[in-house]
């Protein structure tokens, strides 16, 4: 898999622009908010609620934040305006993270204070390792200011994780919102699970640990034993599509979040399953991508981990493994 993996991303860049737009509409919103804004407006007759996601990453100067900060801005406003349900996922180095600290701190805390005055939660993507600690102690950071309405990712693949969760719920309590995930960057053998199952053992352990600590789990992953895993330990808790979280020590409840769980899928992958979950009442939240740098974003994606190549594939070529 690994190295036809690699193969079709060595194909895919040199295929010309276009054929590569065709590909990456399915799961790119479009190039302006005002395309996420359509996108979501028919998807929500789908039972589903968004987080949107402004394309792009890692930034070479500090005056190049400012983009993301006006265009997060305009997000919020049009969340506003349209009555979305929506929330927010940023890129922390987006924001400066790794060029000045001090500055990512102040442009992401303005940005809180923006979203939490229309009561909008704020997810921050979790980026390669370089930036793990840094991204959980923005949160921990946040939520001592009295900025509650922002949680991080969490990956699986990473050793690390376990004792993530633990000192992340042993500060914020039952405040304590994740986003779990395998993780997508595929990090070091000395950091990292490599194998496809134990990335799963990790990922389904990951999420008893988190609903066992009364946390607020956001589960993506298209995968379905993970989607199984999680659905079985719903069910003992009785926290299954009733809508309420019936656990003693979960957090309070926060508005535009389900009761103490919810599923995550990107947008244009596995529209059956997320459609099938939505339907048995579970809250389920697409993954907004959109931004006129989707293919910069596409081609990075596809270097990170030539397996999504794959799945792309797949997808074109047995089209009922994953509908839209
Ligand atoms: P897989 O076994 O990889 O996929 C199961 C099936 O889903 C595949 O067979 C395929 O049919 C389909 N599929 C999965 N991914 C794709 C794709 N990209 N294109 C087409 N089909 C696909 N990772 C991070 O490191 N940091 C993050 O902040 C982060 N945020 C995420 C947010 C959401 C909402 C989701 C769903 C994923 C996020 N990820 C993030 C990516 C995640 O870590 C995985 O890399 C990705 O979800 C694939 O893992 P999977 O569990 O879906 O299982």
């Amino acid at each position: 898999m690994g190295a036809f993996g690699r193969f079709m991303v060595t194909i895919t860049k040199c295929m010309p622009r276009f054929l590569v737009a065709a590909v990456a509409r399915r799961y790119v919103a479009g190039k302006d908010i005002s395309s996420a804004v359509s996108v979501m407006k028919k998807l929500s007759s789908e039972g589903a609620c968004f987080t949107v996601d402004v394309l792009g990453e890692e930034i070479s100067t500090l005056d190049e934040a400012q983009f993301f900060i006006d265009e997060y801005d305009r997000v919020l406003d049009a969340i506003v305006e349209h009555n979305l349900d929506a929330n927010l996922s940023i890129k922390p180095t987006a924001f400066g993270l790794l060029i000045d600290e001090k500055a990512a701190y102040q442009n992401i805390e303005r940005l809180l204070k923006n979203a939490a005055g229309h009561d909008i939660f704020v997810r921050l993507d979790m980026e390669d390792h370089r930036v793990t600690q840094s991204t959980i102690d923005i949160v921990l950071s946040m939520h001592e200011k009295g900025l509650t309405n922002v949680g991080t990712v969490l990956q699986s693949r990473l050793f690390r994780t376990s004792d993530d969760i633990n000192s992340v719920c042993e500060k914020l309590g039952g405040a304590a919102d994740f986003r779990i995930c395998k993780g997508v960057y595929l990090e070091p053998e000395d950091i990292a699970l490599t194998g496809y199952q134990q990335i799963v053992d990790a990922l389904n352990s990951h999420i008893t640990q988190m609903l066992d600590a009364g946390a607020y789990v956001g589960i993506a992953s298209h995968d379905m034993p993970v989607i199984e895993h999680t659905i079985a330990e719903l069910n003992e808790r009785g926290m299954n599509s009733s809508g309420i979280d019936t656990r003693d020590n979960a957090g309070p409840s926060r508005t535009g979040k389900g009761p103490g769980y919810e599923f995550q899928m990107l947008l244009g992958v596995r529209g059956n399953v997320r459609r099938k979950l939505a339907g048995q009442g579970h809250r389920t939240r697409i993954y907004i991508p959109y931004g006129n740098r989707w293919y910069e974003y596409s081609m990075r994606r596809l270097d990170e981990n030539p397996d999504v190549a794959m799945h792309i594939v797949k997808s074109i070529l047995m089209p009922w493994t994953n509908r839209r």
